[in-house]
Formats: C-alpha cells, sequence, structure tokens
C-alpha cells in the first residue's frame, strides 16, 4: 500500500490532522492499535479553547459542535468557603471557551472519515516505523496473522503517550522533562444536571475538587486522591460526600447525586519530549507532551500540534516548500511550554501538596486572594484559560 501521511493513532490528534489533510486532497491511512468501540468509549477532556473549535470547523466536522457545545464565559474558583468567578470573556474582550465532550469529539470526526471513504485500520499489532530520515518512509504492521507495509512521505505520530511513535526516534536524539504529582483526580460521570453552569475549581484542605459537566443533563465531578488510591475504594456515595465536603455550602447543596456510569482515576504528570521531528517523522499530541488536566489544555494543545503541522504539510504538497515543515518543532513547542506552564501552575494553586505544610497552605490562600481581587492576576489566568494566540 502506498499513502502520502502514514497517521499512528485515531484518537483526536490523528483524526482531526487525517481530516485537514482530506480537505486539501492528501491521502492519508489511519493505524490504531484499538477497536473502534474502545477509541469511542474512553472519558477524557471536555473544555475547547476557541482555536480548537475554529480548527474543527476547518476540518468540516463541527455542526454537532455548535448545535451542542456549551458556551461558557467564565469560571469560579472555590475557597474559604465561597465561589469567586473569574469573568474570562469581560477580561479577554470577549473569548470563551466550548464545553464538548472529547468522546462527541472523536465521533465527529470519525464518521466525517467514513463518510468520505477514507482508510482507518483498527486492532493493529506490532506497528514499526521505518526509514524516516531517509527518502523512503514506510510503515508496518499486522493484523489478522498477516504483516502489512505502508509506504508514504510523512510519518505523523499521533498515538498517544505510549505510543510507539516517540520510542521510534534515534538514540540520544530526544530530550525529555517530567514532573509527577503525589496525586491523582478520581472522576465520575453521572446522568445528572450540575451543580453550576460553569465549572467549579476548588481548593480545600482536603483536597482539590471540580465541577465540570458534558451537558445540562449530565456532569462530570473529581476529586483529588493519592496517586496511589483504588477507584475499587470509591462507592458512589463516598464520592458524592467527599465531593460535597470540598465544596463551599451553597455549590455542595446544589449537586444533584446518582448513580455514575463511569469512573476511573486518572494520574496527574507534566511531561515534554523535544525536539517534536525526525526526519519525515513528526510528534503531535500525547505521543510529544502531557499535562495536568488542571488547566483544560490537553485536547487543546494536541489540536494546536495538529494544526501547526497541518500548515506545514499544506505548504509542502501546494508550495513545494519544506519551511512549515522545518518550523514545526520549534513553533509547536513554543506554545506547548506555555500550556505546560499554566496547567502547573493551576495545579500548584488548587492542590493539597501533603510535604508542603501550613506554609503551603497559606501562600495558596494567598495567591488564590490576589488572584480574584486583581484585574491584572484575572486577566493572566483567562487568557490563558480561553487560549493563547498561535
Ligand atoms: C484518563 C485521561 C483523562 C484525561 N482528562 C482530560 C481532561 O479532563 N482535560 C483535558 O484537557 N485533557 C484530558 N486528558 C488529555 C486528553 O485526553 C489528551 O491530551 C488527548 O486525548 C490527546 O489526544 P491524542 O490524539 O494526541 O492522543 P490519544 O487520545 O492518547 O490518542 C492516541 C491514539 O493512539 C493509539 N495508539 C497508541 N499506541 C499505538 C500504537 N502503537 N499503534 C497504533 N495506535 C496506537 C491509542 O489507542 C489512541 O487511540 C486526559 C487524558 C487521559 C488519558
Amino acid at each position: 500500500m502506498r499513502t502520502q501521511v502514514a497517521i499512528i493513532g485515531s484518537g483526536p490528534s490523528g483524526l482531526l490532522l487525517g481530516q485537514l489533510l482530506a480537505t486539501i486532497g492528501v491521502e492519508t491511512i489511519i493505524l490504531e492499535r484499538s477497536s473502534r468501540e474502545h477509541v469511542l468509549g474512553r472519558v477524557r477532556a471536555g473544555v475547547l479553547e476557541q482555536g480548537t473549535v475554529d480548527l474543527l470547523g476547518e476540518a468540516g466536522a463541527a455542526d454537532r459542535l455548535h448545535a451542542q457545545g456549551l458556551l461558557h464565559a467564565g469560571i469560579s474558583l472555590a475557597f474559604d468557603g465561597r465561589l469567586h468567578r473569574i469573568d474570562m470573556t469581560a477580561l479577554t474582550g470577549g473569548k470563551h471557551v466550548t464545553v464538548y465532550g472529547q468522546t462527541e469529539v472523536t465521533l465527529d470526526l470519525m464518521q466525517k472519515r467514513e463518510a468520505a471513504g477514507l482508510t482507518t485500520v483498527f486492532e493493529t499489532s506490532n506497528v514499526a516505523l521505518h526509514d524516516f530520515d531517509g527518502a523512503a518512509p514506510f510503515v508496518t504492521y499486522a493484523k489478522d496473522g498477516a504483516t502489512h507495509r505502508i509506504d508514504c512521505d510523512f510519518i505523523a505520530g499521533c498515538d498517544g503517550y505510549h505510543g510507539v511513535s516517540r520510542r521510534s526516534a534515534p538514540e540520544g536524539a530526544l530530550k525529555t522533562f517530567e514532573r509527577q504529582y503525589p496525586f491523582g483526580w478520581l472522576g465520575v460521570l453521572a446522568e445528572v444536571p450540575p451543580a453550576d453552569h460553569e465549572l467549579v475549581y476548588a481548593n480545600h484542605q482536603r483536597g482539590f475538587a471540580l465541577c465540570s459537566m458534558r451537558s445540562p443533563q449530565r456532569s462530570r465531578y473529581y476529586v483529588q486522591v493519592p496517586a496511589d488510591e483504588r477507584v475499587e475504594a470509591w462507592s458512589d456515595e463516598r464520592f458524592w460526600d467527599e465531593l460535597r465536603r470540598r465544596l463551599p455550602p451553597q455549590t455542595a447543596a446544589a449537586v444533584t447525586t446518582g448513580p455514575s456510569f463511569e469512573k476511573s482515576i486518572a494520574p496527574l504528570r507534566s511531561f515534554v519530549a523535544e525536539p517534536m521531528r525526525f526526519g519525515w517523522l513528526f510528534l503531535v499530541g500525547d505521543a510529544a507532551h502531557i499535562v495536568p488536566p488542571t488547566g483544560a489544555k490537553g485536547l487543546n494543545l494536541a489540536a494546536s500540534d495538529v494544526r501547526y503541522l497541518f500548515a506545514g504539510l499544506r505548504e509542502f504538497y501546494r508550495d513545494k516548500s519544506e519551511a512549515g515543515l522545518d518550523a514545526y518543532s520549534a513553533k509547536a513547542l513554543a506554545r506547548v511550554w506555555k500550556a505546560v506552564r499554566f496547567s502547573w501552575w493551576m495545579t500548584s494553586m488548587l492542590h493539597y501538596f501533603p510535604e508542603a505544610g501550613e506554609f503551603g497552605q497559606r501562600i495558596q490562600e494567598a495567591e488564590l486572594d490576589y488572584l480574584v481581587h486583581s484585574k491584572a492576576a484575572s486577566t493572566a489566568l483567562a487568557e490563558n484559560y480561553v487560549g493563547l494566540p498561535y
């Protein structure tokens, strides 16, 4: 088989890149390790920057997003027993974010790809990347007991943190930066109306909590738990009790409880791999970087990488210029590091760090108090949250 761009991974970055390339007539084949059902069943991010929404529109996959996505003009920070609203729209000259689940983004992109008759090979194994620093890259994979080969111009490594693409970088060529946090997020999805019409980020001595949602009838809640916590230790009842203890009284009273239909623990980590390009192999999204979800940046960063890589590939195929591809890694990383910084800052300010003691708690309280009373500080939060310019 031959294609122009072989894409490894059918998460949001692989699917979005494939769809954008389809709009300019560039052929792609996506290789995915999991089944279609598994990919569509993964509950993850839910807050989209305007730039991500615009890019999904450019890919022709934003009709349902525009019809069903919830526009949010602000978030609330909860501490000291009260809610403090940050009016992001007022502070950023009219910008907002859109709440729309990653599962829905993935479904929209997948349906678009299927309707256009483009190839995705699910349930592949032993995907291997070859000769991407030479003139004739190719990818091999196993499926149904046979080995297959795809020759291509470029390989896009969109296969997430645990994928094969980053591991295929030449020895010594990759520099990595990492911070592990000593806690994770226990998340619950339930078919109940949200406690607030906007997201509530709570700092509490018992630990962080987040009230989020996927729709006016579906809530997503999180509580900070130790990194080695087991999800089996959390009945729904225990979860709802703990969540409400960490919220201001009026927000706790507004929590509607109900049976959860998804419950999982995600570890929190910051990770960046540099560079994001090795010859004709490009790393995209979680394959190159991970951020803790506190700033809602993971999915949005994946989209911003796609935007830069798509621009480079378009320039290559339309104008026969490699300038955009040459600039890809540096451009993407400049934006990645700003989001890594923002996510680390939000995480540091809002979570309970056992080792920081009472001094750390007082510093957090002072920072939150400053943040909600200083227009300059609130604006810095707002402009990062809605998404920095490309
Ligand atoms: C549990 C969890 C919760 C999260 N919650 C949030 C959140 O609340 N907010 C937020 O902003 N972000 C969140 N994120 C981050 C966000 O979901 C990711 O940033 C986003 O999914 C990145 O998209 P991606 O396409 O780059 O990678 P992925 O979504 O990881 O997709 C990679 C794809 O590649 C496939 N793959 C892997 N290895 C191979 C291989 N060898 N061969 C072929 N295919 C392969 C995988 O099966 C997968 O389908 C969360 C992530 C996780 C894991």
